[in-house]
């Protein structure tokens, strides 16, 4: 399974926003990690079965691989005092925010599974998508 929490593994596009997303939330006073970036097919499923086949809240609709295995997303989350905060609005709409400015689509304004971690530059590419071979212009 590919699970890769590394910024190097982005896409180079993606891996040059993710950092400016980074520096613009520092200069906010909003420190964030990144969690995941690049995962596999094997993965994606295991993921998918948390909240169904395994214990866990649902986290994500998607069963087939997404943005994620094609290093197209990425996934963060506030740090305060050393800690991961998953549940502070008001940090979250800042890092929204930010990665919005930036042209990166955010899970927060998803409908069906809110997914506030979640970034993803794909020129508007869906799954599906990126599954039938469809690239961004700057792949
Ligand atoms: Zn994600």
């Amino acid at each position: 399974m590919v699970n890769s929490r590394k910024i190097e593994d982005l896409h180079p596009v993606v891996r040059e926003i993710c950092r400016k997303h980074i520096e613009a939330c520092r200069k906010r006073g909003v420190e964030i990690i990144v969690t995941s970036t690049l995962r596999d097919s094997e993965y994606q499923e295991y993921l998918y079965s948390q909240g169904r086949s395994r214990p866990g809240n649902i986290v994500t609709n998607m069963r087939l691989i997404g943005p994620h295995g094609f290093g197209l997303a990425y996934d963060v989350v506030p740090i305060v005092k050393r800690k991961a905060v998953w549940n502070n609005d008001w940090l979250w709409k800042i890092i929204g925010e930010e990665g919005k400015k930036l042209g990166l689509t955010w899970g927060g304004d998803w409908k069906s599974i809110v997914d506030k971690p979640h970034f993803e530059y794909t020129e508007g590419l869906k799954a599906a998508d990126l599954r039938a071979g469809k690239r961004p212009s700057w792949w």
